[in-house]
């Protein structure tokens, strides 16, 4: 989890995990998944069999309609400091935008931040560029909770 945490806090992370019992296994290349009868193989350097397979792999801005819209996109959908794409009478925000940063704001905090100004920017109420706002995320497991800057 290295956009979310700092090294001690994910050493500390991975204590809590191995003391609830759970092996874990940093570092691994996923090759292939496979159905074999009732049970998931795994195959890493190594092959595992299991009961399940749980996958928690990020999230990715499904942003094919905008380009088919002929919008500008990269990992999402390319926005300028006010939130127009490409074509200056479409706006996109939350997770789907992509600020000229780079950064996509995939947390409830700074998408509503995004509603609020872009509400009042059509409104006319607003001419300065959309600015994120200072928020800090928690990481939450059983036994374990860490809080830093937004650094996405
Ligand atoms: C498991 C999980 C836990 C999270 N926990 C937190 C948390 O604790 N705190 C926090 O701040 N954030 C959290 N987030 C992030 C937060 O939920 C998202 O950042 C936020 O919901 C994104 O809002 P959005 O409106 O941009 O997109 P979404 O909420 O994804 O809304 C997009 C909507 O568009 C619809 N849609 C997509 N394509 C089309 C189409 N072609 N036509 C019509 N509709 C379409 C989708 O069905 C969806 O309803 C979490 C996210 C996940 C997945």
């Amino acid at each position: 989890m290295e956009r979310q945490l700092v090294s001690e806090d994910s050493a500390l992370l991975l204590d809590v995990l191995q003391n609830s019992g759970v092996t874990v296994l940093l570092n691994q290349n996923i090759q292939a998944l496979a159905k074999n009868e009732e049970k998931i193989c795994v195959k890493t350097d190594s092959l595992a069999e299991f009961d399940g397979l749980i996958v928690a792999c990020g999230f990715k801005p499904r942003t094919e309609l905008a380009a088919q819209a002929g919008l500008s996109v990269g990992r999402g959908i390319k926005v300028n400091a006010f939130l127009q794409t490409s074509d200056d009478n479409v706006y996109a925000l939350g997770d789907v935008a992509e600020l000229p940063s780079g950064k996509l704001y995939a947390y409830i905090l700074p998408i509503r931040s995004q509603a609020n100004w872009l509400a009042g920017f059509i409104m006319g109420q607003e001419q300065s560029p959309w600015n994120p706002p200072n928020f800090t995320s928690k990481a939450k497991v059983h036994g374990f909770e860490a809080v830093h800057p937004y650094n996405v």
